[in-house]
C-alpha cells in the first residue's frame, strides 16, 4: 500500500475496538505513524459471538489475515430460522461450500469477539509504527490547516496529522462533526451468554446458526471458537432500559418474554445463570461524517441494529476504503476523508435501514408472521441468500478509485 506523503505527526485513532484497530493497521502498513487512544484500562472485547459474512472474509483476505481468522472461527454448515413457539422450520440455507461458491470463494463464519479483536491487536502490535494507549479518553479536538489537537479527559493534549473517530455508538467526536445527540434507543434488548460445549446437552446443541423468531422476540444460537463454545443471544422488545452495553440482565424478564416459547428454547434459556445485556440502538444515516482532517469510522459513523450481523464488518470495510482513499489522494487527509465517506455512506445507510426491516421480519406477529413463514417456506434455499447479495458480494478495494477509461 504505497503513499506519497507521510506527516511527522501520527494519525490519531480514538477507540481501540474492531474498527479502530483495523484502521490503525491499514494506515500503519501505508507508512503512517498511528496512535490509538482507548478510554478503557485495557484493550479488549466483551465475550460474545459475532457473525462474519463473505464480504468481511473478503476484507480479511485483502488484509492478509485469513489464516489467523480461520484458525479461530467456526464455519456453520447451514443457517436456519424456526418459529419460536411451534418450532416449525421457516427457512434453511446451506452455508459452507455453498456460501463459498456463491460469494467468490469467501466463507460465512462466526467468531468469538475477543478472538477477532486479538487477531487485529496482534497484527497492530507487529507494526512498529503503531502506538497503543489505554486510559486515554478523547474528550474533544480542534484543528487547523496542518494538524489536529486532541484533548484527553485527564487534561493532556496530543497533536496529530489527522483524527479518526472510531469511538463507537456514543462517539464524542461525532458530536462535533454531526451533532445529532444521543443514539436512537430501539426498544429492543439483547441478552447474551456463551457456554462451553461440555455444558450444552447434546439434544440442545446445534451445529448451525439457528434463529428462533417470534412475536417481539427471537433467540439466535451458534457454536463458536472451532466449535468449542456455544453462543446465545436472546432479543426482545422492552422500554425498561435507556442505554447500556455491558450490564447484567434480568432473568425474570427474559423468562416472561419467552413464556410461550418452544420447549427447546426454554431449555436453552434455562442453561444460563447470568446474562449480560445490550440495549440496542442505531442512528439515522447521514452522508457527511468528515470535517477537514477528522473523520468517523464504524459505529461512530453509521451505528446499526444487529439484525444483519454487519456492524463490525462494515467497520472493517470502512478501514480498507479509508486507506484506499488516502492512497488515491496522495496523503491529503481532508480530500481523502471526503472521498472515503462518499464511497461508504450509501452502502452503510442501506445496511442500517435494511437491518431495521429484518428486525421487523424476525419479530413479526399475526398476519405478518404467517406471510413471512409462507413466503420463506415457498422460496428455494438459495433465495435466502439472493436478497442480500448486494451486501455479501462486498466491495473490491482495488477498483474503488480506479479512474474511468
Ligand atoms: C447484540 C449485537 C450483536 C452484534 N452482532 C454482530 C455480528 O454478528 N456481526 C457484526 O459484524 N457486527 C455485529 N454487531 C455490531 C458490532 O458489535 C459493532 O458494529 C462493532 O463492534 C463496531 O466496532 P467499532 O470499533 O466501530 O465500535 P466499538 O466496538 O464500540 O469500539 C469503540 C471503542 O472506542 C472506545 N471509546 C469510546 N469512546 C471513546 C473516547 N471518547 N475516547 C477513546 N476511546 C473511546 C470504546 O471503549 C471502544 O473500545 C453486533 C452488535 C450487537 C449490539
Amino acid at each position: 500500500m504505497p503513499m506519497s506523503s507521510v506527516s511527522s505527526h501520527p494519525v490519531l485513532v480514538a477507540g481501540g475496538g474492531i474498527g479502530g484497530l483495523a484502521a490503525a493497521l491499514v494506515l500503519a502498513r501505508m507508512g503512517h505513524g498511528v496512535t490509538v487512544l482507548e478510554q478503557a484500562p485495557e484493550l479488549g472485547e466483551i465475550g460474545a459471538g459475532i457473525q462474519l459474512g463473505p464480504n468481511i472474509f473478503k476484507m480479511f483476505a485483502y488484509l492478509g489475515l485469513t489464516d489467523k481468522i480461520n484458525a479461530q472461527a467456526y464455519f456453520p454448515p447451514a443457517m436456519g430460522m424456526r418459529d419460536v413457539c411451534t418450532g416449525e422450520q421457516i427457512v434453511r440455507v446451506q452455508m459452507g461450500d455453498a456460501a463459498r461458491a456463491a460469494y467468490g470463494g469467501f466463507a460465512y463464519g462466526v467468531i468469538y469477539r475477543k478472538d477477532l479483536h486479538d487477531v487485529l491487536l496482534d497484527a497492530c502490535r507487529a507494526e512498529a509504527g503503531i502506538s497503543l494507549r489505554t486510559h486515554a479518553k478523547v474528550d474533544s479536538f480542534t484543528q487547523d490547516a496542518g494538524s489536529v489537537t486532541v484533548k484527553l479527559h485527564d487534561g493532556q493534549t496530543l497533536q496529530g496529522a489527522a483524527l479518526i473517530g472510531a469511538d463507537g455508538l456514543w462517539s464524542n467526536i461525532r458530536q462535533t462533526i454531526v451533532g445529532d445527540g444521543k443514539p436512537r434507543v430501539s426498544g429492543h434488548i439483547a441478552y447474551r451468554a456463551v457456554l462451553k460445549k461440555q455444558d450444552v446437552p447434546p439434544e440442545l446443541w446445534n451445529d448451525e446458526v439457528q434463529l428462533w423468531g417470534g412475536e417481539k422476540t427471537h433467540l439466535v444460537t451458534y457454536p463458536l471458537r472451532r466449535g468449542e463454545l456455544f453462543n446465545l443471544v436472546a432479543v426482545f422488545h422492552s422500554n425498561k432500559y435507556d442505554e447500556g452495553w455491558d450490564t447484567f440482565g434480568d432473568a425474570n424478564e427474559l423468562t416472561e418474554r419467552f413464556k410461550n416459547a418452544h420447549p427447546t428454547v426454554k431449555a436453552l434459556l434455562g442453561k444460563i445463570n447470568a446474562w449480560k445485556m445490550w440495549v440496542l440502538c442505531d442512528r439515522e444515516p447521514v452522508k457527511n461524517w468528515s470535517q477537514g482532517r477528522v473523520t468517523l469510522l464504524g459505529d461512530a459513523a453509521h451505528p446499526m441494529l444487529q439484525y444483519l450481523a454487519q456492524g463490525a464488518g462494515q467497520a472493517i470495510e470502512d478501514a480498507v476504503v479509508l486507506g484506499k482513499a488516502l492512497e488515491h489522494s496522495k496523503g491529503d487527509f481532508a480530500s481523502a476523508f471526503l472521498q472515503y465517506q462518499d464511497k461508504r455512506y450509501l452502502r452503510t445507510a442501506r445496511v442500517q435501514l435494511t437491518a431495521r426491516m429484518y428486525g421487523d421480519i424476525y419479530h413479526a406477529s399475526g398476519a405478518a408472521r404467517e406471510l413471512r413463514n409462507s413466503m420463506f417456506q415457498s422460496g428455494s434455499e438459495s433465495a435466502g441468500f439472493a436478497g442480500l447479495k448486494w451486501m455479501y458480494d462486498g466491495i473490491d478495494p482495488n477498483t474503488l478509485f480506479a479512474s474511468k477509461a
